[in-house]
């Protein structure tokens, strides 16, 4: 699973809005490290990736509600339970939950 263009520019550009892009790392090689660190709990405060655990949370939610496969979590998850906007929602509240677990380990003020 991995987000469709439309939900990945959405969730990017939150990003920039609360000035997280910043975090974000820009070398993909990086950001297979990050995943797989965060994937295995081993994340260092210095490396925690906004991007990264916003993606994989919302990949965590539409498995944990069932929806599998090749399909972009959103997209998937909004067609399979009729819940057309659910995009704008999960891309709100895991940057919110990051916020604050960045803001926790003192990685911004
Ligand atoms: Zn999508």
């Amino acid at each position: 699973m991995k987000l469709c263009q439309r939900h990945m520019a959405d969730a990017v550009a939150e990003l920039k809005r609360r000035n997280l892009w910043r975090l974000v790392a820009q070398d993909p090689q990086v950001l297979r490290a990050r995943t797989a660190a965060w994937l295995a709990g081993r994340s260092h405060i210095g490396e925690l990736d906004p991007l990264v655990i916003v993606v994989l949370e919302i990949l965590n939610k539409a498995r944990a509600l069932g929806v599998n496969g090749d399909f972009c979590p959103i997209c998937e998850t909004e067609r399979v339970r009729k819940h057309p906007d659910l995009g704008p929602l999960w891309i709100q509240e895991f940057t919110d939950r990051v916020e604050e677990l960045l803001r926790h380990n003192e990685v911004i003020a």
